[in-house]
């Protein structure tokens, strides 16, 4: 039973009690699970990054912005990075109406010229990730997609709010 790669964390040497793939993180892939948090979520398209699954990425990033995702890009840099584990620093699960944060850890290897794995230089992306619950689902909003908006036109995620009032604020 291979491990979940979002259990995988180098800041936890020994897990007491660690959880397979089928218990984690494949049914939100497979779309049968939906993520109940926003640390689900920024769990299961960490697990999704490791294992190259680009259209789980995709889909899981606010619908407005999946069009302005490069697909082949993504898959690109999933297979490059040597990932070596997760660390969820701290997941703000309310934040005003709507969104929620998460400050995590994504360890990877630097590879040497061959492609080979340096097991001893670990680095890390160090991130906080914004993401926006509409009609139940909650979405990754994505701070590098552009899109065109004024501060004052209706949200990018259909709230119904002011952009400037609702991800505006995040983005
Ligand atoms: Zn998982
Ligand atoms: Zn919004």
């Amino acid at each position: 039973m291979p491990l979940c790669p979002c259990q995988v964390s180098p800041k936890l040497a020994f897990l007491t009690a660690p959880i397979a793939y089928s218990d984690c993180c494949q049914s939100y892939h497979e779309g049968i699970s939906k993520a109940e948090t926003a640390e689900r979520l920024m769990r299961t398209r960490y697990s999704a990054f490791v294992l190259v699954k680009p259209e789980y990425i995709v889909k899981t990033t606010l619908p407005a912005q999946q069009s302005l995702l490069d697909m082949k890009a993504i898959e690109k840099w999933a297979k490059e990075t040597n990932w070596a584990g997760l660390e969820i620093v701290e997941h703000t699960s309310k934040l005003g109406k709507r969104h929620a944060q998460v400050e995590f850890k994504a360890y990877y290897h630097e590879v040497d010229s061959s492609g080979e794995a340096l097991k001893e230089k670990q680095q890390a992306h160090h991130e906080r990730s914004t993401f926006v619950k509409v009609d139940e689902n909650w979405y990754f909003l994505d701070p590098t997609v552009t899109i065109n908006v004024t501060q004052k036109q209706p949200c990018i995620c259909g709230s119904g709010e002011k952009f400037k009032r609702c991800c505006g604020m995040y983005l």
